[in-house]
């Protein structure tokens, strides 16, 4: 499940959380103090009067006699973005950030479950409210992919929570214009026209090849899954592995100091392959010792996601490995597939131990890094720092995992802030 986040009338609310005598007020924010200029955001009560994103202020004056026109505070914004990130990120780690004022979450395990979701979408609410500022308000939408996650975020403005769920679709999307799904704008909307689709009863009906015809392209058979509720870019990905190494400071180049840190690229690499909802069938130790040429050991792999297992696996492979002193140490699981494709653990001990692994992932995922780890990491738990932090999943948004380039192209519009 992915939960999708979008800042209600984000400029004009910092500006109302920053300036309390705006509150309660029709505001437009505006980029400069020329005659010319246009509304880039409206608050609420502005909205009420019909003032919109790219109104003139005439126009604006006209609908809203009462209207404060503000001037934009770029800094400001990208200030209350950070505090957002911040506040979020105390309760579920961002997987995507989109715009200034949108993000998205992917829910894993129980999160996915309805009531959990709910809460944790809540709980978002809640730290924005308390870290960045009360008069931040946000539309959360929960749904099985991204696409449908965003679209159920524009369906309860203000402070929205709208679920929908893989059973409720397509019903739940049929009293949807096709423009209000993100991406569908009016050139689209006239090329579905064309092949007889006006309604989303009827673009939900569609075959893959219409959609395929309509957006002239693969997209449109990216819209056919989404519109099932598919996450076809993560279908397509091509991830073939997950890996970290470590250039080992001084006091890291013993053996066994080294090892530590292999243990823990280990526990990093397996915490993020189960992020991202994989399994591995190859454990890789790459050691490139000082003046020697490197040395490489693999072993294959029943599907595994259980880091106890996964560091038995390490430590056969490094016993094997001759250098007493090492410069770079390098783990990398390989072989990946996907959840879908995996049948559950026969035995109930190697159950337990993947379970564990995904509890000690939330663990680390709520209270920080590292909050939990093996004891054998213990020295080397500091030694290969976050430099871009886990919670940003920033991989995903590499051109190098596969498919997700699939999903760049039809990036969701930002339709305001
Ligand atoms: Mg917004």
């Amino acid at each position: 499940m992915i939960l999708f986040l979008d800042l209600n009338s984000f400029f004009a609310s910092v500006e109302q959380q920053l300036q309390p005598k705006l509150r309660g007020r029709p505001i437009g924010i505006i980029p400069n103090d020329c005659d010319s200029t246009c509304c880039i955001a409206a608050s609420y009560e502005a909205k009420h009067f019909g003032v919109k994103t790219g109104c003139g202020i005439r126009e604006a004056h006209e609908r809203c006699p009462g209207i404060t026109l503000v001037l934009a505070r770029p800094d400001e914004y990208i200030k209350a973005h950070h505090k957002i990130l911040e506040a979020v990120d105390t309760i579920y780690p961002v997987q995507g950030v989109y715009s200034i004022d949108e993000m998205s979450f992917k829910l894993t395990g129980p999160d996915r479950e309805i009531d959990r979701a709910r809460e944790l979408a809540m709980g978002m609410k809640r730290a924005i409210r308390e870290i960045a500022g009360e008069y931040l308000r946000c539309s959360i939408g929960i749904a099985p992919n991204r696409m449908l996650a965003k679209t159920a975020s524009n369906m309860m403005k203000p402070d929205g929570l709208v679920v929908i769920q893989r059973h409720e679709i397509p019903d739940r999307l049929h009293a949807l214009d096709i423009t209000d799904f993100p991406g569908i704008a009016d050139g689209i909307r006239n090329r579905l026209h064309r092949y007889g689709i006006h309604t989303t009863k009827q673009l939900c009906s569609a075959s893959k090849q219409t959609l395929r015809k309509a957006w002239g392209g693969v997209l449109g058979e990216v819209w056919y899954h989404w519109l099932k509720g598919d996450d076809p870019h993560i279908a397509a990905t091509k991830r073939r592995n997950c890996g970290h190494q470590h250039v080992l400071a001084p006091e890291l180049r013993e053996a066994e100091k080294a090892r530590s840190v292999a243990i823990r690229l280990l526990h990093k690499a397996a915490a993020r392959m189960r992020h991202e909802g994989f399994w591995c069938t190859k454990l890789t130790l790459n050691i490139k010792p000082i003046e020697a040429p490197s040395w490489v050991a693999y072993v294959n792999l029943e599907p595994c996601q259980d880091t106890v297992r996964l560091l038995h696996h390490l430590d056969q492979l490094w016993k094997l490995q001759p250098h007493p002193f090492i410069f770079c140490v390098g783990v990398t699981l390989g072989g990946l597939v996907r959840d879908s494709q995996i049948e559950q653990p026969l035995f109930e001990q190697d159950r337990k131990q993947t379970n564990l692994a995904h509890t000690m992932d939330q663990i680390n995922r709520k209270h920080g890094h590292a909050s939990i780890y093996y004891g054998a990491m213990h020295e080397g738990k500091d030694a290969a720092p976050r430099r871009i932090p886990f919670a940003n999943v920033p991989d995903l948004d590499l051109p190098d995992t596969g498919g997700m380039g699939a999903f760049k192209q039809p990036a969701l519009k930002l339709k305001q802030a």
